[in-house]
């Protein structure tokens, strides 16, 4: 595959709305449109991508993803059923015995400043909002261990308010998409959000990590094997061969695992269920690929 834009370049200095990007010799207007493509493109490529954080209330979504920093969603979802069983709201929370909290949390790392923020946020929500999770960027951000990205997963997936949600994954992939030459998350999210309509902005942060952890690694991005590849100024960064590019895909798009694809293809209500099913797949060694990385690089960990 060919790319069809020019690579990432240099050349120009200014940054109005209507002069060339610096960093792909796009126009603002062409970026949109390009930006706006491949969000389309990633729906028709993972129409089952969604939060991978099991729960089932906004108190629930909030302990997950503090709990999520500097570890995999998948260790997360095999904490939380037994601490939700214990802990069943922020009141519940709130009195928890700090040792009793540790152990159970320990297998999600850094335990300690966890139940911390874990039980601050939880007492916080009790006094200052009679229990329920607020469900403004700004009052949650007050939170203990809750940070711009944690405030955006919970206000898109629990209250349906959208929210672009700036992870390792997103910040590699809007370098390497041109959406953005900055490496700081608040100016990501507001480069990409003048990109992307908002209506679209919590979906899109899902289909960027599904396809961050399955096609574009860190490391070695499959751009041979990239829906995305004729509108990615990165394409050549990584494989572009399509037989070996294909080798390095993760999870449902790893070879061999093209049966479990065509069932979350053909059933995305189910999605979540086949995704446990590729995860244990690779635990296994089956996929050619691990766990996946961290959500996040922990930058709201108190
Ligand atoms: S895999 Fe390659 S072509 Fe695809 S988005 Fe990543 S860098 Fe671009």
């Amino acid at each position: 595959m060919v790319p069809t834009i020019p690579a990432k370049s240099a050349s120009a200095k200014t940054a109005t709305p209507d002069a060339v990007r610096p960093h792909t010799g796009e126009s603002l207007l062409a970026l949109k449109r390009r930006a706006g493509k491949i969000n389309r493109q990633l729906a028709k490529a993972y129409p089952y991508a969604h939060a991978e954080l099991d729960f089932r209330n906004a108190f629930e979504l909030v302990v997950a993803t503090v709990l999520s920093a500097q570890t995999t969603d998948v260790r997360v979802n095999q904490t939380t059923p037994a601490l939700f069983a214990r802990y069943p709201d922020a009141r519940a929370l709130a009195e928890a015995n700090v040792a009793e909290l540790e152990t159970m949390i320990q297998p999600t790392g850094f335990f300690r400043a966890k139940t911390r923020s874990l039980i601050s946020l939880a007492t916080r929500i009790v006094d200052e909002y009679d229990g329920v999770v607020p469900g403004r960027l700004d009052d949650l951000v007050t939170l203990a261990g809750v940070g711009r990205k944690t405030a955006n997963v919970v206000l898109g997936n629990a209250f349906g308010i959208p929210g672009i949600t700036v992870d390792t994954h997103f910040i590699r992939l809007a370098q390497r998409f041109g959406w953005t030459e900055s490496k700081d998350p608040v100016r990501i999210e507001a480069d990409v959000g003048g990109l992307i309509p908002k209506a679209e902005w919590t979906m899109l942060s899902h289909r960027v990590v599904f396809h961050g952890r399955r096609v574009c690694h860190a490391r070695k991005p499959a751009c041979g094997a990239c829906p995305v590849a004729t509108l990615c100024p990165s394409y050549g960064e990584g494989e572009t061969d399509p037989v070996k590019a294909k080798k390095l895909l993760k999870y449902e798009l790893a070879p061999g695992n093209e049966d479990l694809l065509a069932r979350m293809l053909g059933d995305v209500s189910r999605a979540a269920e086949y995704r446990r099913e590729a995860q244990l797949l690779a635990r296994q060694g089956v996929s050619s690929g691990p766990e996946p990385g961290p959500a996040a690089p922990g930058t709201d960990l108190p």
